[in-house]
């Protein structure tokens, strides 16, 4: 049964929901080699287990020869080659490139191969991902505009700014002075503009990373009072390597924050935009397990509850909090990206346990959440199998029928995704 159902899922077209991926005329031009496709993720767990940043730094540093660089992370991938994470990687290497092992040998051969660069859309077509979504900052957008396979989501949270720096971006890119808090309405208004003039459907919130998710209705004095600390200069940030995101705890600047999601909510309304939510577990370390809830994010879903919301990663480890969130709200949607390589078992508990609780109208299945799509490719394999494992099990026990199990099985890859973004495939 479940050789059956497997291959049948491999045959049935995927909309992957969550990328991170570069266009894919310069990911064919970029060079790239194994070590790359440690970052995200791999080189949390290598951190973890002790490799120093500086030592991680000096492993990415392509001045040096790679057999060097190897030696750097070779004694500690022991510890975390049985973490999915780690898999996952060798998965989608083992099946874009034919890599056996992780050994010097055969990242070395791997590296050669990869030095004619990715083909996204050759990978895709291989294995039926039709469309990606690519999570990007809030500007550049048009980029993307000649994409075959890419729909950009802009992450509208980094318009919050943290330091002055980001506030003469935002400047920069909006073409409005950031004076005041009316100046960064304008702001906002004007990056919106540019989404509609992009016909893009969906904006992300990210700005979980750097808070706990009680985005409440803002307080425009203390907004405005912290804009201003912020251009005095009296906010400093601090930047892991190899982070894309700035880490600056958000203790003093959450009714900014609050602020600028509340103006972004509204801006989205008019352009008739839905809300993609971060949630749950954060990439790289040193997060506050705090920050993970989705539980409070149930203010801003009642007060927003004719707009489309949808909650990426079910807000793991915390999970039930999501599935609640959509089973109370009409308008909460539940998008299991980057989940499978997380927790195996836990993603096959929570399939079962959402058709137990949900209907099946409010589940994307898959996204990969990686930066090339090689890691995007072992992500999808893994994921198909935690759908296999799950949905057989419900058949096992009778409560599916194998017909049932797979008409929603083709809804979460493909159907679902394209009706709750709203983006054609
Ligand atoms: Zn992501």
């Amino acid at each position: 049964m479940r050789e059956e159902l497997l291959k049948k899922l491999k045959e049935m077209p995927v909309f992957d929901s969550h990328e991170h991926l570069l266009h894919e005329r310069d990911m064919l031009k970029k060079e790239t080699d194994v070590i790359d496709f440690m970052t995200p993720y791999v080189c949390d767990n290598l951190m973890s287990c002790g490799l120093s940043e500086k030592v991680w730094q000096e492993a990415n540093d392509k001045r040096k020869p790679f057999g060097e660089r190897f030696a750097l992370i070779g004694k500690y991938i022991p510890y975390i080659q049985n973490t999915t994470y780690f898999k996952s990687m060798l998965r989608g290497l083992k099946e874009c490139c034919g890599m056996k092992e992780f050994t010097l040998s055969e990242c070395e051969r791997v590296n050669e191969l990869l030095k004619k660069g990715v083909d996204t859309e050759a990978l895709f077509r291989e294995h039926n991902i039709r469309r990606a979504m690519t999570f990007v900052g809030y500007y550049g957008i048009e980029y993307f505009s000649d994409s075959k396979v890419l729909v950009p989501v802009p992450t509208v949270s980094y318009m919050a700014p943290k330091s002055e720096e980001e506030i003469r971006i935002l400047e920069k890119e909006s073409g409005e002075k950031v004076t005041g808090l009316d100046g960064l309405k304008r702001a906002i208004g004007a990056m919106f503009a540019v989404y509609r003039k992009c016909g893009l459907k969906n904006i992300k919130i990210g700005s979980a990373y750097n808070r706990t998710l009680d985005y409440d209705v803002p307080d425009t004095d203390r907004a405005e009072e912290q804009l201003l600390r912020v251009q005095r200069g009296e906010f400093s940030e601090v930047r892991l390597y190899g982070q894309n995101n700035r880490n600056l705890p958000m203790a003093g600047l959450k009714d900014l924050d609050n602020f600028v999601i509340w103006e972004c909510a509204g801006q989205a309304r008019k352009a008739g935009m839905n809300i993609i939510f971060h949630t749950g577990i954060h990439a790289w370390n040193r997060n506050d397990p705090e920050a993970c809830h989705a539980k409070y994010l149930r203010k801003f879903i009642d007060a927003h509850a004719d707009q489309k919301i949808v909650l990426l990663h079910l807000g793991y480890p915390f999970t039930a909090e999501s599935l609640l969130l959509s089973k109370y709200y009409p308008n909460v949607y539940l998008d299991f990206a980057w989940l499978h390589i997380l927790d195996r078992r836990e993603t096959v508990r929570t399939i079962k346990k959402v058709i137990e609780l949900l209907p099946t109208n409010k589940i994307v299945a898959f996204g990969g959440d990686v930066c090339t799509p090689v890691n995007s490719v072992g992500n999808l394999e893994i994921s198909l199998e935690n759908m296999v494992q799950a949905f057989s099990g419900l058949i096992g026990e009778g409560e599916l029928t194998a017909a049932e199990a797979e008409e929603i099985c083709r809804a979460w890859l493909h159907e679902n995704p394209m009706k709750i973004y709203e983006v054609k495939a």
